[in-house]
């Protein structure tokens, strides 16, 4: 017997058409490409996006057309998010720090039809347009005084295409499982591979996200999303935070520590969101300064590992809780977040550490499962470690026009292999012990690359510490150290190596410590270990002539 309840579909047009009705006097403020500070309401919002919708429309935009965005997190790109997938069209967020080939490879094969862009990317777009062959149009989003120059063809300006329309726009209903948006995630070989999320699956995340205990976003919160609107929806914030009324605080180009210090004091910000590599930058300016936050009561971290002394900085130092998430650009993206649970409570600080440095539980509607190397389940008893699968409805069930891809990514039930390699405890709490390609092979055993990267990091004088494994002739792979160190600091091998001592496993202790300037990143601010593996391919391990 079907239940007697309404059909009616999830439509990422619903959340804005509610903000307008429930929350419309809620600021969204921004930090422009052009250097403004810019502050409107969800009434603004809504309404400027109903704008837009008809400007697209009169572009002959038609449900499943993929319009592109270059560009920062700001209200424009906020209201193209709206208005794209609100008429049935699918919005392409691009990450601005790919290689340049695969920009160009993104844009193709997703085929889109038009791209907005910041001011700040009308170069670059310039530079590869003659890759570019099936865009029509490129929207630059300024006003016509802050225009540019430019030798993009079928150009238009952003507010211009805007004022010609009119604010009345009904949005269309249509099946939930239409594809809204779509963003590439770019592996550690081959092309990027699209993800294709729908207004169901966006829905669903948002709600899951919502009901995650500790979170407690509301019509009080300011919300910073410092992970860009071109990282997987910037995480899904530019949906939730609607959805039940929070403020939303966009940083636009301008990520450095001084920059979002102002703008998280100015603007009353209670929860950031970002990767670790953002707060290493907002500490070390507030450690400078001196500084206190006014009223920031959360820090979201994820995207990689949050190393313990950072969480311990924001919370002992400033009195912000730092809280760390675990997801990817597959899963929509969270999949678990890091909160202590009430009996974690009474733990001394050291043990409720131990605790927020591990990946957390699965949000409601994601199911987690480890397995072995033949793809047997492995026990949820916080020993066994293995690959993690998951599966729900907000997880990606193929990719984009990839079916090589979609071979070897799911197993034989359906499930996405994460590449994470995970311990999950009796009480569902996950840990990433490592990537399945970073971990390192010793003597048949595992070393994980990250516990020893965290641990590193640990030392005051350590800025940034990344681990991989060399070959060795006896264990197979034994672990190399390579340490950026804090500015002005002698720290040397023995110095690393002391600290390390006591703290892990005196096998994991690392056969060399290496010091260097700086770390290769990928585009989203990972540490590219395939980069450093190729840097130390003819690093010889001094331990490797003593076998
Ligand atoms: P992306 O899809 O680019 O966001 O990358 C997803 C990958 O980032 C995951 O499979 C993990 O390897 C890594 N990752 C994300 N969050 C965390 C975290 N909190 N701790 C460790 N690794 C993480």
């Amino acid at each position: 017997m079907r239940g007697l309840m309404m059909d009616r579909p999830l439509m990422i047009s619903h959340i804005i058409k509610y903000a307008e009705a429930t929350f419309p006097d809620q600021e969204i403020v921004s930090r422009t490409a052009e250097g403004l500070l810019h502050r409107y309401t969800y009434r603004d919002a809504a309404r400027r996006s109903r704008q837009l919708a008809n400007v697209l429309r009169s572009l002959d935009v038609k449900m499943g057309d993929r319009i592109a965005t270059v560009a920062w997190n700001t209200y424009r790109h906020f209201e193209i998010y709206y208005a794209t997938s609100g008429i049935g069209a699918i919005c392409h967020t691009i990450n601005p720090r790919l290689p340049v080939d695969q920009f160009a490879y993104i844009i193709n094969h997703a085929e889109d039809r038009y791209v907005f862009l910041d001011v700040t990317f009308v170069p670059l777009l310039e530079k590869l347009q003659g890759q570019l062959k099936g865009v029509e149009g490129y929207i630059v989003m300024t006003d016509a005084e802050h225009m540019p120059q430019t030798s993009l063809p079928n150009v238009y300006c952003y507010e211009e295409l805007l004022q010609d329309q009119s604010d009345e726009f009904e949005w269309p209903e249509f099946d939930e499982y239409t594809a809204s948006s779509l963003c590439y995630t770019s592996g550690t070989t081959g092309n990027p591979k699209g993800v294709l999320y729908s207004h169901r699956s966006t829905l669903l995340h948002a709600f899951s996200v919502l009901a995650t205990p500790g979170l407690d976003l509301n019509e009080e919160s300011a919300v910073l999303p410092v992970v860009p609107m071109f990282h997987v929806n910037a995480w899904g914030v530019p949906y939730f935070g609607p959805m039940v009324g929070a403020k939303i605080v966009f940083p636009g180009p301008k990520l450095d520590g001084e920059s979002l210090a102002t703008l998280i004091n100015d603007e009353g910000v209670t929860e950031a969101w970002g990767v670790p590599t953002v707060w290493l930058g907002l500490l070390g300016y507030m450690r400078k300064t001196g500084q206190k936050f006014k009223a920031l009561k959360r820090v979201l971290i994820g995207g990689s590992a949050a190393p313990g002394a950072m969480i311990t900085e924001f919370e002992r130092d400033y009195g912000v809780q730092a809280v760390q998430g675990w997801g990817m650009t597959e899963m929509s993206p969270v999949g678990t977040v890091s909160f202590l649970r009430p009996k974690d409570r009474s733990l001394p600080p050291e043990k409720q550490l131990e605790i927020k440095v591990k990946q957390g539980r699965a949000l409601f509607g994601v199911e987690m499962k480890i397995v072995d190397e033949n793809g047997n389940r492995l026990p949820h008893d916080g020993k066994a470690f293995g690959e993690l699968l998951v599966r729900g409805p907000a997880i990606t069930c193929g990719y984009y026009r990839n079916p090589e891809a979609n071979t070897s990514a799911f197993d034989a039930e359906g499930w996405f292999r994460t590449g994470d390699v995970a311990r999950i405890d009796p009480d569902g709490y996950m840990e990433i012990v490592d990537r399945t390609k970073d971990v390192i092979k010793s003597g048949g055993e595992w070393i994980s690359s990250i516990d020893l990267e965290n641990e590193a990091v640990g030392h005051p004088e350590i800025a940034e510490a990344a681990v991989i494994g060399v070959p060795h002739p006896k264990w197979g792979e034994r672990p190399l150290l390579v340490v950026v160190r804090e500015q002005g600091s002698n720290l040397d091998k023995q110095g690393v190596l002391d600290f390390l001592r006591g703290r892990i496993a005196s096998w994991w202790m690392p056969d060399d410590v290496v010091f260097v300037d700086e770390l290769p990143h990928s585009a989203t601010g990972k540490l590219q270990k395939v980069k450093l593996r190729e840097q130390f391919k003819d690093y010889k391990l001094p331990t490797v002539e003593e076998v």
